[in-house]
């Protein structure tokens, strides 16, 4: 845990999210601003900045992950993903602490140039969709 971490503090609970699966090592939730349906992140329990300062952390992810993303093909009925790891501000990281997106993609709103659109769809139906 390290104070003033938002994603530290979404791992303790004190910072509510959406979550969609856990593990001992490993916390995935819905991003708060969805680039498209179902965008998760999923992040480790212990605090790393980034996958350049400890790449061992990818470990942390990797159990997580390997559960998330067919669970959000199936469920959503996505058509592709995009599984993408920022690192350092250059990189566009703003959250400093290691995370993996899950970007679910649709045949509707296909490659790269969409990536970032943003989805508006409801997240707590989103959410329900993935755990129930
Ligand atoms: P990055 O630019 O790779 O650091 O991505 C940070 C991501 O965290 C962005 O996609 C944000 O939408 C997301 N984010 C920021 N605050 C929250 C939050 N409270 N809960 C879920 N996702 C968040
Ligand atoms: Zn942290």
């Amino acid at each position: 845990m390290t104070d003033d971490c938002l994603f530290c503090a979404i791992v303790d609970g004190s910072i509510p999210s959406r979550q969609v699966y856990a593990d001992e090592s490993a916390v995935a939730f819905l991003d708060i601003q969805p680039w498209h349906r179902g965008h998760t992140l999923v992040v480790p329990r212990r605090h790393v900045a980034s996958i350049v300062d400890d790449p061992t952390s990818w470990e942390d992810l990797r159990s997580v992950v390997e559960h998330v993303v067919p669970l959000l093909m199936d469920r959503l009925g996505a058509d592709g993903m995009n599984v993408l790891m920022n690192a350092g501000e250059v990189s566009g990281q703003e959250v400093m602490h290691v995370h993996v997106h899950l970007v679910p993609r649709y045949d509707d709103a296909p490659g790269l140039g969409n990536l970032t659109g943003r989805d508006t769809t409801d997240l707590d139906a989103v959410l329900a969709q993935l755990t129930a």
